[in-house]
């Protein structure tokens, strides 16, 4: 039987890691895999991540089942970060953990499927799995522009689409360092986005995966916040593995926004019986030491120090490469006012892998790169490098 199966090909990035790996030059440069690093290189383990771990041994004392909605206690300690004051918006935002932000997708557009949704629209290009996920539970997609070619949002690309979308359709969002581009709504375009979303009654789901990385907590989210202020139903897919540097651990959580609390709650209890018959429960042991974490002021501001330092990092990589200005044909300046880990260099496959060949410089294939990457030893090498493969 399992002949008839098609092979698939392998996830290119994880390729990537494989060549990255096996490749000698010691000045070899990694802007494949999205994960942050240091000035040194690294992807460490946060302080306060390490002293909520600590506590979690010395005082968890069961490993007992918590259900399919995890640890409701981390649910909702993040959500003032996310939605604000009023955390639950009135009492109309209920939440679960999940399985990553991986997992917060998979749920919200299974369960937006499972309400009635058949087509979602969604900008290109956008993180890789999205699409297969979408796939994988046959929603049909509709593709529109993200970005324009001079590297600033085509915000009239979503607005089109939300605008003439029908019945039964839903549009996703990225609420902030946008993947792969870097390249996120301004507050204007977020209130035209969320004008028109209450409008034309489509159904938005908001992917939240890297809150923190681009200009602050709070900053990261406001587009978010201003179209939830407007719309009466929405997804929010969140993920916790960037922001506390959790990867492996697959932190995540979904909330939903409801008009009423009996709808809340019957959504909800959809919610529930589909994490129960996909992963029947997430991962305790990330969410819980998050959970710590946000319930101590000391360990809440090691993380928020921490997440700082991140970001200033990011953003002065950024700085480095919009002060080079041209690097061969490319045009580095744009990356100075994007966000977060990505970006998109306009380069040909050719030169992705002439870059690699040639340089020993790793990027996906697409041109994506992970600014993380780059540190001040190697920022000049790949400066050059990208100006001698484009020149
Ligand atoms: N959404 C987007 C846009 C992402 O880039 C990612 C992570 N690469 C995720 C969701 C999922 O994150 P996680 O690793 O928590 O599953």
């Amino acid at each position: 039987m399992l002949h008839r199966l098609e092979e698939q090909s392998p996830d290119a990035l994880l390729a990537l890691i494989k060549l990255h790996a096996a490749d000698d030059r010691p000045d070899k440069v990694d802007l494949g895999v999205g994960v942050y690093r240091t000035g040194q290189g690294d992807t460490p383990v946060f302080g306060a991540i390490k002293a909520a771990e600590q506590s979690l041994v010395d005082e968890q004392e069961s490993k007992s089942y918590l259900g399919p909605e995890g640890d409701i206690g981390f649910v909702n300690a993040l959500m003032p970060y996310i939605f604000g004051e009023d955390a639950t918006m009135g009492g109309r935002i209920a939440g679960m953990q999940t399985p990553g932000g991986t997992g917060a997708v998979r749920l919200a557009l299974a369960l937006a499927q499972k309400a009635g949704v058949q087509k979602l629209h969604m900008g290109v290009p956008s993180w890789p799995n999205h699409a297969q996920i979408i796939n994988d539970i046959a929603l049909e997609m509709v593709p529109f522009d993200h970005a324009n070619p001079d590297g600033t949002a085509n915000v009239e690309a979503a607005l089109a689409a939300i605008r003439h979308a029908g019945p039964d359709e839903a549009i996703l969002l990225h609420g902030c360092c946008h993947n792969p581009t870097g390249i996120d709504y301004s507050a204007e375009e977020w209130n035209a986005i969320g004008d028109a979303i209450a409008e034309s009654g489509i159904f938005p789901i908001i992917d939240t995966a890297y809150h923190g990385l681009g200009n602050g907590l709070d900053e990261d989210v406001a587009g978010l916040r201003s179209v939830l202020a407007k719309v009466p139903e929405a997804f929010i897919a969140y993920s916790c593995d960037k922001n506390f540097g959790m990867y492996r651990d697959r932190v995540g959580a979904f909330y939903i926004l409801a008009d009423g609390g009996e709808t809340l709650d019957k959504a909800f209890s959809n919610a529930n019986a589909l994490a129960r018959a996909s992963w029947s429960m997430p991962p305790d042991h990330g969410a819980a030491a998050v959970r710590l974490i946000l319930r101590d002021g000391s360990l809440t501001q090691m993380w928020m120090d921490e997440l700082d330092q991140m970001r200033e990092r990011m953003r002065q990589v950024r700085a480095t490469l919009a002060d080079a200005g041209m690097a061969g044909s490319v045009d580095l300046t744009p990356l100075g006012t994007q966000n977060g880990l990505f970006s998109v260099l306009p380069v040909s496959k050719e030169q992705v892998a002439q870059l690699r060949e040639d340089h020993g410089i790793y990027m996906a294939g697409s041109g994506r790169i992970n600014v993380a990457g780059l540190t001040m030893n190697n920022i000049e090498k790949f400066i050059e490098a990208v100006a001698e493969v484009t020149g």
